[in-house]
């Protein structure tokens, strides 16, 4: 069902509440006060907060950062990120502590057109994550016209994601929301073939829906990192110390017989006795010795990886390939990064997203090379999945 943009809407005037993702690592500077780490999320959303100052809306920003556990915490303020964004925007934006009730009311009726305020962290208050009735009103009495352009957090149901839509009158997506749904759905419903999935990361048993919902639509799944011990085991393979989920081998086994021959698993690997930047690695084939454990994908399985890469027209990656933070487990998720832009240059439509993937994907140095970078994980995974997301499912019908 196609949901109002910011093409459908005016905002002039408007007290526009934007739900966006400010999730963003903080650091500590050399005076003690926090700093942000890392703005990609920050970026990601300017273009919707651009196109609402441009068009001389107020523009009333809330987000989550961290895990509070629904009360206030100074070490997780976005406070830092109101500096942040001021810099970025080259606008004053004001901060509020409170992110609900009268004192917000007041401040944001006193805003000139074309302004900014960011609340807030939403989780400060448990009425978030439980999406309670009385804090999304109370988001809502804030607004004259919602927008989301928090996909990261778009599939869960929460007060500011979801909740807080069904009390105001207008609820439209943001332009990061947008483009994340357009490239994600183009790759879901009406990928040009040959497809190629990669599918890697720590658990299986995170991913088992979009496995299922990739194997059927992908020429070729490959498999890397933890979650292909879980596979190889549950197909009778020695997989000596590494990462499997017992009670997932089962599933693993009837994901592999249903997909005939589409899922394709690692047959090296670089296997160490320990998960240590000193410890003594070195390749195997097949089986993996008792007191050995997987860690990355091994040069022959790289070739073949590469060859169904090579002339893929839609490829999806989610979840690296090996222990990429430690640098000698960290090749073959680099050289599948490589593939991936290699087959992008020559036409493919490729899309990267997960947490751990997108910041391997950055020190690969192939990002620009990536047609679509996604800012979501689970959101991502969710969406692939062909699940609904509540965050967008709660947004006004065009
Ligand atoms: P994303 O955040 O992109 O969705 P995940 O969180 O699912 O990815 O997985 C990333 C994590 O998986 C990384 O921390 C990485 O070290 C770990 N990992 C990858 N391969 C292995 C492996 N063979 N053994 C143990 N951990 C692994
Ligand atoms: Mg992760």
């Amino acid at each position: 069902m196609p949901k109002l943009t910011l093409d459908d809407i005016d905002v002039r005037g408007q007290r526009v509440l934007i739900r966006v993702d400010f999730n963003v690592p903080l650091d500590t500077s050399e005076d003690g006060s926090p700093t942000v780490a890392d703005d990609t999320r920050i970026r990601a959303a300017l273009p919707t907060i651009r196109h609402v100052l441009d068009n001389k809306g107020k523009v009333i920003l809330i987000s989550h950062l961290g895990r509070p556990g629904g009360q206030p915490n100074p070490d997780l303020s976005l406070a830092a990120v109101a500096d942040h964004l001021g810099t970025l925007l080259d606008e004053r934006v004001r901060f509020s502590s409170n992110t609900v009730g009268d004192t917000v009311e007041e401040v944001i009726a006193g805003m000139n057109d074309g302004s900014v305020i960011l609340l807030e962290n939403t989780r400060f208050d448990p009425g978030e994550k439980a999406n309670d009735e009385e804090f999304s009103k109370a988001l809502a009495a804030l607004a004259d016209i919602y927008v989301n352009d928090a996909f990261g957090a778009a599939h869960r149901a929460h007060a500011s994601t979801a909740g807080v839509a069904k009390y105001v009158d207008t609820a439209a997506m943001g332009r990061l929301m947008e483009s994340e749904i357009e490239a994600l759905t183009r790759v879901r419903d009406t990928p040009d073939h040959p497809m190629v999935a990669i599918l890697g990361g720590a658990k299986v048993s995170d991913k088992l829906g979009t496995i299922r919902a990739l194997s059927k639509t992908a020429d070729h799944l490959l498999i890397g990192g933890a979650m292909s011990y879980t596979f190889l085991k549950a197909l009778g393979r020695e997989v000596g110390r590494s990462r499997v989920e017992e009670d997932r081998l089962d599933t693993a086994e009837s994901l592999f017989k249903e997909a005939d021959g589409r899922i394709v698993l690692p047959n090296d690997h670089v296997v160490a006795d320990d998960l240590d930047e000193d410890a003594e690695a070195s390749v195997v084939e097949d089986n993996i010795p008792e007191d050995l454990m997987g860690l990355d994908i091994g040069p022959a399985t790289v070739d073949t990886y590469r060859e169904a890469l090579s002339d893929a027209k839609t490829i999806v990656w989610n979840g690296p390939m090996g222990v990429f933070e430690i640098e000698q487990f960290a090749k073959g998720t680099m050289e599948i990064a490589e593939a991936v832009a290699d087959a992008t240059d020559d036409g493919a439509f490729s899309v990267v997203g997960g947490g751990d993937s997108v910041s391997a994907l950055s020190r690969s140095g192939f990002t620009d090379r990536i047609s679509h970078v996604s800012t979501g994980g689970g959101a991502m995974l969710t969406l692939l999945e062909g699940a609904e997301l509540p965050g967008i499912a709660a947004l006004s019908d065009a």
